[in-house]
């Protein structure tokens, strides 16, 4: 069995079903990105996985191109209401947690996920990284790396377009940075 094959049985186990590979150094960085976080986010400064307690967008770059394989996790809902929305990512994202830990204990010492949105593990963040609560298993989402998702997702293949309601179903994308 291929490396791939053996952690693409771990998804499946995980029940991660919906995912493409692709080549870390194909993500997108961009600065507008770190600009909408910066100008715009009402959460700016309030999450310790967040801008701008985060790395620079060129610390962000350097640690994609130190990785050569990466997956690309593909994930869709709509919800009745629209705060409906924090437990559905929430538990996604402890999922994914589970994941990297897993794929670590198989061997991949570099394995790191990027959640599908801001971290929210605790039903309230504590804001700044001194005070996370559980910051062994905190991690950012791509936006925050400064990825831009929207170019990143149609290079690897997916469709991804600006929704105007949340009625609508959305697409979310996280990542597991492997090897
Ligand atoms: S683990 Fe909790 S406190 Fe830490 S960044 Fe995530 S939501 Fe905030």
């Amino acid at each position: 069995m291929s490396k791939r094959e053996e952690l693409e049985a771990l998804f499946a186990e995980h029940g991660f079903d919906d995912f493409r590979w692709f080549e870390p150094r194909h993500v997108v960085i961009a600065e507008w990105v770190r600009m909408k976080c910066r100008f715009g986010c009402r959460d700016y400064g309030e999450s310790a996985t967040c801008p701008p307690n985060i790395p620079s967008l060129q610390e962000c770059e350097r640690f994609f191109l130190e990785y050569e394989e990466a997956v690309l996790f593909h994930f869709s809902k709509a919800v009745p209401k629209p705060e409906d929305r924090h437990a559905w990512t929430r538990s996604i994202n402890k999922r994914l947690v589970k994941l990297e830990r897993a794929v670590f204990i198989a061997g991949h010492q570099k394995a790191f996920v990027l959640f599908i949105d801001p971290c929210n593990l605790c039903e309230e963040c504590a804001g700044t990284p001194a005070d996370c609560r559980i910051p062994h298993n905190a991690r950012p989402a791509p936006e925050a790396m400064g990825v831009d998702l929207f170019s990143t997702v149609r290079k690897c293949g997916y469709e991804i377009e600006v929704l105007s309601d949340y009625s609508q179903e959305m697409n979310r994308f996280g990542m597991l940075l492997v090897r």
